[in-house]
């Protein structure tokens, strides 16, 4: 399933909430560039963890994912190697949880995106 997009009116909302929140980043860090940095910085990172969870709730997700699938990529069936390799959600709505993901290899990650792109 393709990831739902934005229609045009939700997208002049998302738009208008953006606006806002600048200003409001405007107002908040005062004229000071390094404080504007600082502020926006937090909040997109903040957003990032609210879509892809944080980078410890990664790394224990890929651990268990590892174990369950005998270390092997559902794919391709090769070794996973011990770093780069992705979580892979099935559904992206759905998130990181141990039933819509799988870990696969990097080359299998490719693939799938390249695929997912096409269709
Ligand atoms: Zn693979």
């Amino acid at each position: 399933m393709a990831n739902r997009t934005l229609t045009p009116e939700e997208l002049a909302k998302a738009n208008e909430l953006l606006d806002l929140i600048r200003e409001r980043l405007e107002t908040l860090s005062d004229g000071d560039r390094a404080l504007l940095f600082a502020y926006r910085r937090k909040i997109s990172k903040e957003l990032t963890y609210d879509e892809r969870s944080k980078p410890m709730e990664r790394k224990r997700l890929k651990k268990l994912k590892l174990e369950e699938q005998g270390g092997l990529c559902p794919i391709c069936s090769m070794k996973l190697p011990e770093s780069y390799n992705v979580l892979d959600r099935l559904q992206a709505v759905d998130g990181y949880t141990p039933e819509n993901t799988r870990l696969i290899c990097n080359e299998c990650d490719k693939k799938v995106q390249r695929e997912r792109r096409y269709a």
